[in-house]
């Protein structure tokens, strides 16, 4: 058995299917799950199949009434025992993240601390659902508007994130009463089956969170065919939007849709560089830039770029990048050869075009242990131009392309000249031009000098083609719910006119 397994096995999970609070075989392809630092197997799952998510969807239907009938606030308890026992097992969780997904073992334990927080908040918010009485235009009768759960809800989340994606949607579903069938990425699905082990400890009834890793398109058809997922709640790709948009049409369930970004860093012509410089690194090498709200894309003042050339390369040169495992690393791999293929590729192709890579670490090769592993050397380019596919598209890799600006107004108007808006970022002193800035700027979420805005207690989604819905604040919680209206008589006592 291998260390991950180990660990897996102590928290209480296997490497299979959860469905009705046990542990069983899917019947689709084995995959095989493999450590992107080494390049190693680490546990093979037999994934699921058609069959094993209408069984899970049966089972999800079973436990809906009963779940949707608990009072919010045992919901609620719920949901915040899960919270206490990701903090106490935080160790063993962040340990199986880093061995599937390669980031280092310090940002794994923040992305366990960021889906406890998503389970507290709705552990919290799960109480709060009212509906209202409204005045009826007829004499003698009224309006109750009650928010009620939408039903079953199929969640499919990336391998990016593979913890926090999903706690942010199964707590606000199952927050709104909801029953969950969740497919995670079949290139992390490890951490996932530990959150269903935990969710089982906390207490959460069988049936109502079934953990089904699957192949993309197998879970997309079994998830959109079935007429009784009434919300579909993916977080991926804009193309994979695309795909679950069409093949939704048969039962139009309700679609949240948390897409791919391309987020501009605007750094305004009195941004102190000594403050930018190590968030904008901080934001690059979270998830080896493999993060949808990475900044993609930093617009510099043309007299600033020399200067923030000298800085990043210093800073450049003390970069850590190797196993996630190992302490202090700033960067681990990529998720797998071919992301670092796709980055070569678009790097090379900005290049062959007339960019110049003027800063890069390949810390990751003075360590031999390290050759088997999809590492990729964090570059930073200058003479990127915006029609360039670097820029263009979602780099996803420890990539920064410098394009210059001379007035603000252009770096605006070319930051929003995508067909993404997911996040944004703006650093300045004057805060009425960064603000000013930042209402321009067309995305669901901007950092004015804050390089990781996103909180549980703030709604998170996409404008444009980065996705529709809401994930964290209250707006989480009312995706997996519907309004119902019930036009009745006022109640009357016998006899009274
Ligand atoms: P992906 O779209 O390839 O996969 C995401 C999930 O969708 C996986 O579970 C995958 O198996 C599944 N999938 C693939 N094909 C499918 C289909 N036909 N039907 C249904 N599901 C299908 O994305 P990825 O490579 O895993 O993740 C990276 C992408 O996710 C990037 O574009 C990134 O920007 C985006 N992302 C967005 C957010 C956000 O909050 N907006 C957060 C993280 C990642």
């Amino acid at each position: 058995m291998s260390e991950t397994l180990l660990l897996l096995d102590r928290l209480g999970a296997r490497p299979a299917l959860f469905v009705g609070g046990a542990w069983c075989e899917g019947h689709g392809e084995a995959a095989s799950v493999r450590n992107p630092a080494t390049g190693l197997e680490i546990a093979s799952v037999r994934l699921a199949g058609p069959g094993d998510f209408a069984g899970a969807i049966d089972g999800a239907q079973s436990a809906q009434a009963g779940w949707a009938r608990e009072p919010g606030a045992a919901r609620g308890e719920i949901l915040k025992r899960v919270a206490v026992l990701l903090a106490a097992r935080r160790h063993d969780l962040a340990e199986v993240l880093t061995c599937e997904q390669g980031k280092p073992l310090s940002q794994a334990a923040g992305e366990v601390d960021y889906a406890a927080s998503f389970f507290q908040w709705f552990g919290e918010e799960s109480r709060r659902p009212a509906g209202r009485l409204q005045p009826h235009p007829l004499r003698g009768r009224e309006y109750r508007v009650k928010p009620v759960p939408a039903g079953v809800v199929g969640l499919v989340t990336p391998w990016n994130f593979p913890l926090a994606q999903g706690a942010k949607k199964i707590a606000a579903a199952l927050a709104a009463g909801c029953t969950a069938v969740w497919k995670p990425s079949e290139l992390t699905p490890l951490v996932a089956l530990g959150l269903a082990a935990l969710a089982k400890e906390a207490g959460l009834p069988d049936g109502v969170l079934q953990v089904l890793p699957a192949l993309g398109p197998v879970g997309g058809e079994a998830l959109t065919a079935d007429p009784r997922i009434r919300v579909l709640s993916l977080t991926g790709s804009t193309q994979t939007g695309r795909t679950v948009v069409r093949a939704s049409a048969r039962h139009l369930p309700r679609l949240s849709l948390e897409l791919g970004g391309n987020a501009p860093f605007v750094i305004l012509p009195d941004a102190d560089l000594d403050a930018v410089v190590p968030e904008l690194i901080k934001l690059k090498l979270l998830c080896g830039g493999q993060v949808c709200v990475t900044a993609n894309r930093v617009f510099v003042p043309q007299a600033l770029e020399p200067a923030l050339i000298s800085r990043l390369s210093a800073a450049w040169a003390g970069l850590r990048i190797g196993n996630g495992l190992a302490g202090g690393m700033d960067a681990g791999p990529l998720i797998h050869a071919a992301a670092c293929e796709r980055v070569r590729a678009l790097v090379e192709g900005a290049v062959s075009a007339g960019a110049s890579v003027v800063a890069e670490n390949r810390s990751h090769e003075s360590d031999a242990g390290n050759a088997g592993g999809s590492f990729y050397p964090p570059q930073v380019l200058r003479g990127v131009r915006d029609d360039m596919p670097l820029v263009r598209e979602e780099i996803f890799g420890p990539v920064l392309p410098l394009l210059t600006y001379s007035d603000v107004e252009d770096a605006v108007r070319r930051a929003n000249a995508t067909e993404a808006g997911l996040a944004a970022y703006v650093y300045g002193r004057d805060l009425s031009l960064a603000n000013a800035v930042a209402d321009a700027l067309e995305a669901g979420i901007v950092g004015v000098n804050e390089w990781r805005p996103l909180r549980a207690e703030i709604p998170f989604g996409g404008t444009k083609a980065s996705g529709q819905g809401w994930e964290g604040g209250e707006e989480g919680l009312r995706e997996f719910q519907e309004l119902k209206v019930i036009s009745s008589p006022v109640p009357q006592i016998p006899g009274r006119s």
